[in-house]
């Protein structure tokens, strides 16, 4: 079994509220939410963040982005989302297996203005 979390959700080892899969995408809400919608699109293969996966993969990390683009659709979030994309354990990044935050719902604080 996977020693990596979102590899054992991608596996269906650990729960997830999951909305949408491919082949190579798995995006499910996030635990603890921080906006009224607030959803993870990871690849189901294994890279640790986001500038492993351009590196290794330039097509899935579009893919990544592609997928945060329809979940934020099917969501209803039509005047804007923020993706967010912690990378490394300086920006805040607890799970290393890279994870494009899809957040909105809601004005959201920043950037101010
Ligand atoms: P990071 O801080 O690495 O950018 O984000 C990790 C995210 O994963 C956090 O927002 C956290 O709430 C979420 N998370 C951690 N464990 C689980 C889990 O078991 N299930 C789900 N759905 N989300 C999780
Ligand atoms: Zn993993």
């Amino acid at each position: 079994m996977s020693e990596c979390l979102f590899c054992r959700i991608v596996e269906g080892d650990v729960p997830a509220d999951i909305v949408l899969r491919t082949d190579r995408v798995v995006a499910f809400r996030d635990i603890n939410p921080q906006a009224p919608v607030h959803v993870l699109v990871i690849p189901t293969s294994h890279h640790a963040n986001a500038a492993e996966i351009a590196a290794a993969d330039p097509a899935l990390a579009g893919e990544l982005l592609a997928a945060a683009a329809q979940v934020a659709e099917a969501e209803g979030l039509s005047g804007g989302y923020r993706i967010v994309l912690n990378t490394g354990a300086d920006a805040g990044q607890t799970v290393f297996h890279v994870h494009a935050h899809v957040l909105g719902g809601r004005d959201l604080l920043w950037p101010p203005g």
